[in-house]
């Protein structure tokens, strides 16, 4: 664990130092849990962004895009149940006077014993390679023990939970003796209930101005724009509403950079399909976006589904993917199965119908929604903790690369001069105005060839054209490749289709 927060550290540092994510306000202080994206870290954004849309949307003929506004009216939030349940239950320490999710205190203790039980097993099953039947007995015994212990706070913890028992979670806390990792005494408040949306007022006088809240989701604004879309556009069922875009939520505590903010970005479709037909549906796109975050990152190990046993109240089935961060595995996006739960509700409390004639059927019915919905900033995550490497070279030197696969890389080619002289900057800016027509390029003249191919390792670009003597007898360079270090002579005319080519190789999972 130490070395995954030391690791965990080092891309946090490589991120500020290059321009991919700086702490918001820094120069007043920062404030906690938002962060800005720098000039590296906004084409990273955009291209993640590009690459959803484009396979959402523009590969989709049933699937089309909306940008619905942050601010909505208020009664939208009373109607999908955020007003009244989008809420964590917290507890403060009354001695450090930290404040902290009192579930997430809970889940911690639990995979501490989880981690336990890892431990145990793993340093038994080194041991029975001279099979012992004592010590697997004795193994078996406390694995039992610990999964039963585990069993039954989650018991509790589901129960008290879904009965909103805020006493008992308190309890609970207590009776596992948690303590605050700050004071360590286990002196606790009770346990409140804490609203996550920001609110703010709309209008020019206090009398007049209603309560607004900032969107804790961009679900909603496609729930209400349902029939709008699907009139103007004669969608027909099955058909999907995709939207990219900020929501907000005033998290209790936050942890781990960019993984959970009070200001971040979704990315969410919503799949309208005949009633009954839901499920079928929840397992195509279950399916169909795991194979999309496998195009990210190639190794299939670090990816895996958690499916809800405790379903939200709006729910008939729902998972996570998850993604194996420096810091375990955690959510990346979920898949909810959401029934006819929200237009149901806002048909409800809008007074208007909201519903969809069914040719086929001869039918008019409320659809049922199938949702899949992303953090754009959690995969940007997972894209620099993936892509951090520090190697050590075969002649003794150290360099720092990150392998962001070509497609999602900010820069794709760097275009670089051999030397400031003999005509060959002005040979490079020559070839990089070609080149930026078509992708996002850098120039760089400054400091020895093989300090800007390390510059370029640390950025991400995956390919280094160098213009140099040669350049100007057979009009070919040097294109070094980030991933191999290694370098080929080809035609300028060439590099291109070379680089078409190799981006679109970098997106196949293999
Ligand atoms: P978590 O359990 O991690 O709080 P959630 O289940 O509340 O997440 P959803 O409401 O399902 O999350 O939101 C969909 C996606 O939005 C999540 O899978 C995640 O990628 C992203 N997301 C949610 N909250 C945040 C946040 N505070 N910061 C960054 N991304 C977030």
């Amino acid at each position: 664990m130490a070395n995954n927060e030391e690791f965990f550290k080092k891309v946090v540092a490589h991120a500020k130092e290059y321009g991919f994510v700086f702490p918001s306000s820094e120069i007043y202080d920062g404030m906690s849990a938002v962060y800005d994206y720098g000039q590296l870290g906004v084409e990273l954004k955009n291209n993640i962004k590009q690459y959803w849309w484009k396979s959402m949307v523009q590969m989709h003929e049933n699937i089309v895009g909306l940008d619905s506004a942050i601010f909505m009216h208020p009664t939208i939030w009373k109607a999908s149940g955020h007003v009244d349940a989008f809420n964590d239950p917290m507890i403060d320490n009354k001695d450090s006077k930290k404040r902290y999710r009192a579930d997430v205190l809970i889940e911690d203790y639990v995979q501490k014993i989880e981690d336990k039980i890892n431990k145990e097993v793993e340093k038994a099953s080194k041991r029975f390679e001279n099979f012992d039947e004592t010590l697997y007995r004795q193994t078996n015994a406390r694995v039992v023990e610990y999964q039963t212990k585990i069993n039954s706070i989650n018991e509790r913890y589901v129960k008290a939970m879904t009965n909103n028992d805020l006493a008992d979670i308190k309890n609970l806390i207590l009776e596992l003796g948690i303590v605050c990792p700050i004071s360590g005494t286990k002196n606790w408040t009770d346990v409140r209930q804490f609203n996550l949306m920001f609110s703010t007022q709309m209008g020019s006088t206090a009398e007049g101005a209603d309560v607004v809240y900032l969107r804790p989701e961009t679900a909603q604004g496609i729930f209400v724009n349902f029939l709008n879309v699907q009139k103007s556009g004669r969608m027909k069922i099955p058909f999907g509403i995709a939207q990219i875009g900020k929501a907000f939520r005033n998290e209790i505590i936050a942890r781990q950079f960019i993984f959970r903010m009070r200001e971040f970005e979704q990315m969410e479709m919503q799949f309208f399909v005949r009633p009954g037909e839901e499920l079928k549906w929840f397992a195509y796109w279950k399916e169909e976006r795991m194979k999309w975050h496998r195009t990210i990152c190639h190794n299939e190990k670090k990816y895996r589904f958690h499916d809800h046993e405790k379903l939200a109240h709006y729910a008939n089935a729902a998972t996570d993917i998850e993604f194996e961060f420096p810091f375990g595995f955690k959510e990346l996006e979920g898949i909810h199965s959401r029934t006819d739960f929200d237009l149901s509700a806002h048909q409800k409390y809008s007074g208007k119908k909201l519903q969809y004639f069914d040719p086929e059927l001869g039918e008019s019915y409320v659809p049922y929604v199938v949702e899949t919905s992303v953090g754009l900033d959690r995969i940007f995550l997972s894209v620099l903790t993936n892509a951090y490497e520090e190697e050590k070279l075969e002649d003794g030197s150290e360099r720092v690369v990150l392998n962001i696969p070509a497609f999602l890389a900010p820069y794709k080619v760097a275009v670089l001069p051999l030397v400031k002289k003999d005509g060959m900057p002005e040979k490079a800016r020559e070839i990089l105005a070609d080149l930026q027509e078509n992708y996002q390029c850098q120039y760089d003249e400054k400091d020895a060839i093989g300090r800007r191919y390390r510059r370029q390792d640390a950025i991400g670009t995956p390919f280094c054209v160098t213009v140099d003597n040669q350049t100007f007898e057979d009009n070919t360079v040097t294109l070094r490749d980030r991933a191999t270090m290694q370098q080929v002579r080809i035609d300028i005319k060439d590099i291109a289709s070379h680089v078409d080519q190799k981006i679109k190789e970098s997106k196949q999972f293999k």
